[in-house]
């Protein structure tokens, strides 16, 4: 059976590639990420094969999965990056990845965000807000360079997901509205320290459809016209990211559905020397990862049954945030006898949002182990340790291999750099 493509059943056991995941939590313990480096390869090809003979960029959204490891995978299969900090920028300067790839997000840029971008030399920073692009223009004039920009504009447009992962509307703190981006752009083709070389926007995750993208890409098409006739030139156009992935039962739209469909756009549109940049995040790593734990207690009450494990919400954010649904398989499924109970799963933090998942018929033992699927995405990096609770080993399948690539935490590490007042 099939669980997701390199996630799979043999003999009773779910397995990431070749590996059990009972052997890896008996020799990692748990809770433990589990990555599967084929399913990263898997994601990726489908954005090559959607790519090839077109002239598109794909900055791997990496605050979805910033593991050294996951980024090195992306480096060598070609990848750029898009990072919204400076502790980004320098995750990818430590793999040798190439700077002339990196798009620079996010509505915060600090000054010295902004000058190790400089520095390491950035293929672009998608400026969020005029604020923004005054102080990097001064700051870029100050190091005496010329800072690439695009600008991020809102487009109003409705991505059809959980209003916490919605940005392209309005109301959203995110990007500059629509109607004020031909002002700014002139305001920066006339900054010397400025380039305008590109627009931007990104209108959401977890998108599951197409057409929230062409709304939002008709709208970028008649800006950059706009801006053409007024002598501003664009050298590419970027969509963000936000392809989303089957959690439960969603039907995402493929790279290929996107891209077919913009280029046709932009093909329609006389447009077709622009580059097309794409940030996906989710969508290349979603699926590639699980959450390993084990179930410490069952506690039954008449209302509910509740299965308490070791991962809590430190571990796994997503449901408590955005009420998100994961996948909880057992490792090792037992037969049912009679009628399947149905266990919230919830870990051990000291909050009643700690929970991972509610309502699912399992039969379950003490000790029995678990694996939240699609956590390969905004499950390790929205990882904290409240409770001073270690953050979790993440572990990288390879075929029949496994490797560590970030050691469990240590209960040392997380105070000793804490001091007490004499
Ligand atoms: C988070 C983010 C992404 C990645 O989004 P996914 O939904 O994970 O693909 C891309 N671009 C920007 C600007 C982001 O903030």
């Amino acid at each position: 059976m099939t669980v997701a493509a390199h996630f799979q059943f043999k003999n009773n056991t779910l397995h990431a590639e070749d590996v059990s995941l009972a052997a890896l939590a008996e020799e990692h313990g748990t809770p433990l990420y589990v990555y599967s480096r084929q399913a990263l390869h898997d994601a990726w090809d489908a954005y090559r094969v959607a790519s090839e003979g077109r002239n598109v960029l794909v900055c791997y959204g990496m605050k979805a999965n910033s593991n050294l490891a996951v980024l090195n995978e992306f480096k060598q299969l070609g990848s750029g990056f898009d990072i919204v900090s400076g502790g980004e920028l320098a995750r990818v300067l430590a793999i040798g990845g190439d700077p002339g790839k990196i798009v620079f997000s996010g509505v915060g840029k600090q000054v010295w965000e902004m000058r190790a971008a400089l520095e390491a030399g950035v293929k672009c920073f998608n400026v969020e807000s005029e604020a923004e692009l005054l102080r990097l223009a001064q700051v870029a004039q100050e190091m005496g360079k010329v800072a690439p920009v695009s600008l991020r504009v809102n487009p109003d447009v409705d991505a059809k997901t959980h209003p916490y992962i919605s940005t392209g509307l309005k109301e959203n703190k995110f990007g500059i509205a629509i109607e004020s981006a031909m002002a700014v752009y002139q305001r920066a083709a006339a900054l010397p320290s400025l380039q305008v070389v590109g627009v931007d926007c990104h209108i959401g995750s977890q998108i599951t459809e197409v057409s929230p993208y062409l709304d939002a890409l008709d709208k970028l098409v008649a800006l950059i016209q706009a801006l053409a006739s007024q002598g501003i030139h664009l050298k590419h156009l970027d969509l963000g990211g936000g392809i989303g992935i089957r959690y439960t039962d969603e039907t995402p739209l493929s790279p290929t559905d996107l891209l077919d469909n913009v280029f046709r756009v932009l093909e329609q549109q006389g447009l077709a020397h622009l580059q097309i940049v794409l940030e996906p995040g989710r969508s290349l790593v979603g699926n590639a990862g699980a959450l390993l734990t084990r179930v410490e207690f069952l506690k039954h009450s008449e209302a509910k049954n509740f299965a308490i494990v070791d991962a809590a919400m430190n571990d796994l954010l997503r449901p408590t945030l955005y009420d998100a649904w994961h996948s909880v398989e057992a490792v090792a499924p037992r037969q049912s006898e009679g009628s399947t109970p149905r266990y919230d799963i919830v870990g051990p933090i000291c909050e009643s949002g700690d929970w991972l998942a509610r309502d699912r018929p399992m039969e379950l033992q003490q000790g029995d182990l678990l694996a939240i699927m699609s956590a390969g995405a905004y499950a390790f990096t929205m990882a904290s340790q409240y409770n001073t609770r270690p953050r979790a080993a993440e572990v990288m399948v390879d075929g029949a291999k496994a490797h560590v690539v970030r050691p469990r935490e240590t209960l040392g590490s997380l105070f000793s750099t804490e001091t007490v007042l004499d």
